[in-house]
């Protein structure tokens, strides 16, 4: 009975696809840069032309500063995926976004989605989410061994925007009102207050710069490939820069920021 149900979902789903993808008549093209397919629909040819600019200057920096400058793994039939909407309306429809989101990403399938003048978009939102792709293709997409924290910390690591002054962490670890490691790796984006996403944020930044400054791109491509090849953070920081644990890494860090 339910092998048949399944099967005749299936069916309808062949069925009525087609109708599905035809209802909005009009098709996508696509302008093709070095490293992206852009998808559009009315978008003006500066509006193309700004977006593919900003994106391959993007992808050229990001993996210039953290030291992926030397793969190019991006071309042909791996180009990353971006689609961009004529207006708000319908990239809301379609993505089922909120209302104040001017973008998204989908790591895995290298997809990012906006639309024409989206705010903020093109200077803040698209190098973040450009660079959580790029890293996570270099550490495995689906990597348990990946905390939230590090992805974002890597994402906010090329915003030029930091969300709090190394004084005022250090002041936070002083008080013991900081997100110790553990803390930092159990915690949830949904259902946190503003005031701690943004420590969350700072903390996650500051952790994956202290490695870079202290110990360069190089060794943070070498910590990616061992991350992508043990799925265990511990090793992969104590193979890379000889942290003996967790802790450890986390009373380094300590160090560097009370310095
Ligand atoms: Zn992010």
């Amino acid at each position: 009975m339910f092998k048949f149900v399944r099967r005749a979902g299936w069916f309808l789903l062949i069925l009525f696809l087609p109708l599905v993808l035809f209802a909005d008549d009009q098709a996508w093209q696509v302008a093709k840069s070095t490293h992206f397919n852009i998808f559009y629909k009315n978008a003006s040819e500066n509006a193309l032309n700004e977006l593919m600019q900003k994106a391959e200057e993007g992808y050229d920096s990001i993996a210039e500063e953290l030291g992926f400058n030397r793969f190019n793994f991006w071309t042909w039939d791996n180009r990353a995926k971006i689609y961009l909407f004529d207006n708000q309306e319908d990239y809301i429809k379609a993505t089922q976004g909120f209302d104040w989101s001017a973008g998204q990403v989908s790591v895995g399938d290298k997809l990012i989605q906006s639309y024409v003048g989206a705010p903020g978009f093109l200077q803040n939102i698209f190098p973040h989410e450009l660079a959580h792709i790029i890293f996570m293709e270099k550490v495995g997409f689906n990597n348990p061994a990946v905390p939230l924290w590090l992805q974002e910390g890597v994402a906010t690591y090329q915003e030029k925007d930091i969300h709090l002054r190394r004084e005022e962490l250090a002041d936070k670890i002083k008080q013991d009102s900081y997100f110790d490691l553990s803390a930092l790796s159990r915690f949830e984006l949904k259902s946190s207050s503003g005031e701690s996403v943004r420590l969350f944020y700072a903390e996650a930044y500051s952790l994956v710069n202290y490695l870079i400054a202290e110990f360069g791109k190089e060794a943070f491509v070498m910590f990616c490939r061992n991350l992508r090849d043990s799925r265990n953070l511990e090793s992969a920081l104590a193979k890379t820069y000889s942290f003996i644990s967790l802790k450890d890494f986390e009373e380094s860090w300590k160090r560097y920021i009370l310095e």
